[in-house]
């Protein structure tokens, strides 16, 4: 039995024999239903016509993406930690050129998502990588649609992972919206992998809050103070979001500060 893909958001599903009737995930109001009608594909057929691209970003920093674009187009991030590497967030494409890339880095010791756009097809890259466990915060639970015993899920609001780095989850656009610290990158300054909990701006000097990005519905300003008052205090000076080139290189703290009050502001204008 395949494990159908949502072409839309790219998440792969649980073994059935036919095609599922809808993707939870894209029927929720933060994504969207294929206009021309909810669709699927499975991992065979992405690998005959899909294909991986690898970058580095910086020392100990990979991106992964599909190309052509697949879905939600984001690129996964491959962290090399201290103690192991970490897949941060995910894509739907796995194989064998791309599984021997990444061996060549040291393979994959754990996975971590920032919320479930971004969880592609997390259980074919953990078994891929030794069945790697797959760190998600308990919030998501319900949005795991194909479950299996590399999932562990995490409480509360900061995870430390064994490789090096630690989880915060922020909320706003997910309850579970989780960012990844890892303070060794940008020369030791720190990096923080955002996703779209903080969603960087086109100029790279600001980012930007939304519950939905495509629907267009914004973030309440309290949302936006959480999100501000979780990471401020932690150790980072580039941001690295989930869509290519959206990466603020350095004083990204300062962007974050300054965005936020940016965006508050615009919430209080009456005209
Ligand atoms: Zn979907
Ligand atoms: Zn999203």
């Amino acid at each position: 039995m395949p494990n159908y893909i949502c072409v839309m958001c790219g998440n792969q599903y649980r073994a059935t024999d036919e095609p599922p009737a809808r993707c939870l995930i894209c029927e929720d109001e933060r994504q969207y239903v294929n206009p021309e009608g909810q669709a699927w594909t499975t991992l065979e057929a992405l690998q005959r016509d899909h294909h991986n691209v690898m970058g580095t970003l910086e020392p100990g920093l990979t991106e992964i993406g599909t190309k052509p674009k697949f879905a939600i187009g984001q690129r996964a991030l491959l962290v090399q930690a201290a103690g192991g590497n970490v897949l941060w967030d995910g894509v739907s494409l796995i194989d064998e050129a791309t599984i021997a890339a990444v061996e060549a880095l040291g393979g994959i010791s754990a996975l971590a998502m920032s919320h479930p756009h971004m969880f592609g097809s997390m259980v074919e890259w953990s078994h891929a990588f030794g069945q790697a466990p797959i760190y998600l915060h308990v919030a998501y639970e319900p949005w795991v649609q194909r479950s299996d015993p590399a999932i562990t899920f995490w409480e509360g609001d900061r995870h430390a992972l064994d490789e090096g780095g630690t989880l915060h989850r922020c909320g706003g656009h997910f309850e579970g919206s989780t960012v990844l610290l890892w303070p060794a990158g940008a020369e030791g300054r720190g990096v923080l992998l955002s996703s779209d909990t903080i969603h960087v701006a086109p100029d790279r000097r600001h980012v930007g809050f939304m519950y939905s990005y495509p629907n267009y519905i914004p973030l309440s300003t309290v949302a936006v103070d959480r999100i501000v008052d979780t990471v401020m205090p932690l150790p980072f000076d580039r941001i690295y979001s989930h869509f290519y080139h959206l990466d603020i290189q350095a004083d990204a703290k300062e962007a974050v500060r300054r965005s936020a009050a940016r965006y508050k502001q615009a919430m209080r204008r009456e005209r």
